[in-house]
């Protein structure tokens, strides 16, 4: 069955209808992009799907559980334990060093600092960025910051990792070698991947596109 499933989204800030009856399913494993010109409702359905912002109508279920049931304190611990997520812009830590970036959601679940910084580490071995360990954010590329980002997102075990415009910021090069990294991650251990993107060439490594447009969402085929 599906893990995560939206239907019948309704969103208005003012007199903007972010959403306008959208709707969304992926199943385990599943990498689905979401697509749509700037302005259509992308983010806003991510963030609905992430239970970051609640929806003004519409139901969102998470492994059989429906999200605007729980408390604020359930959906957080929820999306602690089972979401990662990765931005635009890295969002590391300019204080940190690169692997207690990565450490870091594993100390805030109360794993002891050796133990996390060293699956930290593995997963910036697998993201092939182990070598920046000891610098800071500042210190490294984009593309090494995105992929230090997605070590992040990945190194709690995530069920699901939502990605909002994760190549952004980056040249076409550094954006498809980030993607094959992220997928191939994501993959290696059976975790979805939900990602908002307006390129065609960034939408190319998922399995399925949603299309959103004026806030309502549109399953597409694959064009093969
Ligand atoms: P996209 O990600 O496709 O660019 P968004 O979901 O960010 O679209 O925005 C959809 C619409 O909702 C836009 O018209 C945007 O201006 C509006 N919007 C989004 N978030 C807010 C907000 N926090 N306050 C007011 N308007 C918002
Ligand atoms: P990548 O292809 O890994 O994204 P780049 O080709 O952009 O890396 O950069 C090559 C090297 O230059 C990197 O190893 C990094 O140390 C350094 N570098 C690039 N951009 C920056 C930056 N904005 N700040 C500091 N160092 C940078």
């Amino acid at each position: 069955g599906s893990l995560l499933t939206a239907e019948n989204l309704y969103k208005a800030y003012g007199p903007t209808n972010a959403l306008d009856g959208a709707g969304f399913s992926i199943h385990p494993g599943e990498v689905v992009a979401i697509m749509g010109p700037s302005g259509s409702g992308k983010s806003t359905l991510l963030h609905c799907l992430a239970g970051i912002v609640t929806p003004d109508s519409g139901t969102i279920t998470y492994d059989g559980r429906v999200l605007s049931s729980m408390s604020d304190t359930e959906r957080s611990a929820l999306r602690r334990s089972e979401f990662g997520f990765v931005f635009q812009f890295g969002q590391l830590v300019p204080e940190l060093t690169c692997v207690e970036n990565v450490a870091l959601p594993l100390r805030l679940n109360g794993t002891p600092r050796k133990e996390a910084e060293r699956t930290a580490l593995s997963w910036m071995q697998r993201l092939e960025v182990d070598d920046l360990r000891g610098k800071r954010p500042g210190e490294v590329s984009g593309g090494q910051g995105q992929r230090v980002a997605i070590a992040r997102a990945l190194v709690t075990g995530p069920r699901v990792v939502f990605a909002d415009e994760p190549t952004g910021a980056l040249d076409s090069l550094n954006g498809e070698r980030v993607m094959e990294l992220l997928t191939e991650a994501a993959r290696s251990t059976n975790a979805a991947v939900v990602l908002v993107t307006h390129e065609a060439r960034v939408a190319a490594y998922s399995d399925r596109e949603i299309v959103v447009r004026d806030g309502k969402s549109r399953d597409m085929e694959r064009a093969v």
